[in-house]
C-alpha cells in the first residue's frame, strides 16, 4: 500500500478540524499550516487558550448564550427588560446585537436553524426550553431574529406556529439585512435598523 508522505499527527489534526461544519480539507491546512510558522510560544498560547475555552465556556442555563457563569450577564442584569426574548441561531449572533447598544431586552439561542438536507430537526434545537421559557415567565414579546436564509426562514415560521396559540406578541426582525445575510457578518447599523423596523407577525 502506498504511504502518504503527510506525518500521522499531522493527518489526523487535519482530517479532525475538515470534519467541523463549515471547514473544509484546505482551511484546515492552512490553519494548521499558520499555526506551525508560529513561533512555538505564541502556537502553544493559542492551544492553552483553547484548552481553557473548552473548561470554562457552556452555555448559560437559562438562554443558552456563551457565558463563563452558570447564568450569563444578560439573563442576571436586572436592569435588562425581561418582558422580551430576542430569539437568535448563535450566540454570536446576540454578541453583534449586544454590539448595537440598542436592545435591552433577554435573549434565547437557539443553536442552530432547521436544516433538513444537515438533518437537523426541531429536537436538536434549544426549542422547547424556549417555549417553557414563555409559559412560565412574564414574557410579552418575542422576537425572531433568525438569520434572513433560507433555513433561518423556516426555523422563524416554526417557532412562531408553536407560538400561536399563546398570548405573547411575535415578531421577526426587519431586513434592512440582505436576504441571505449572516447576522453575525452585519455592521451595527444595519443591525440596528433591522430590530428597530421589526415586523409584527
Ligand atoms: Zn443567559
Amino acid at each position: 500500500m502506498e504511504r502518504s508522505p503527510l506525518p500521522e499527527l499531522l493527518n489526523k489534526v487535519i482530517l479532525q478540524i475538515s470534519e467541523l461544519p463549515g471547514y473544509g480539507e484546505k482551511s484546515a491546512q492552512r490553519f494548521i499550516e499558520n499555526l506551525l510558522k508560529l513561533p512555538r510560544a505564541e502556537a502553544k498560547d493559542i492551544v492553552s487558550t483553547l484548552l481553557e475555552l473548552l473548561e470554562k465556556i457552556h452555555p448559560c442555563s437559562e438562554c443558552g448564550l456563551y457565558t463563563e457563569e452558570t447564568v450569563c450577564q444578560i439573563c442576571s442584569d436586572e436592569e435588562r427588560d425581561r418582558s422580551v426574548i430576542c430569539v437568535v441561531e448563535e450566540s454570536f449572533d446576540a454578541f453583534a446585537i449586544e454590539r448595537t447598544g440598542k436592545y435591552r431586552g433577554l435573549y434565547h439561542i437557539l443553536g442552530g436553524r432547521l436544516s433538513p438536507l444537515e438533518g437537523i430537526t426541531a429536537d436538536e434545537l434549544n426549542i422547547e426550553p424556549l417555549l417553557k421559557r414563555v409559559k412560565e415567565s412574564n414574557i410579552k414579546e418575542v422576537i425572531l431574529a433568525t438569520n434572513p436564509t433560507v433555513e433561518g426562514e423556516a426555523t422563524a415560521t416554526y417557532i412562531h406556529n408553536l407560538l400561536k396559540n399563546t398570548n405573547v406578541e411575535v415578531s421577526r426582525i426587519a431586513y434592512g439585512l440582505p436576504f441571505g445575510a449572516i447576522l453575525e457578518n452585519a455592521d451595527d447599523f444595519t443591525i440596528a435598523k433591522a430590530l428597530e423596523h421589526k415586523v409584527k407577525l
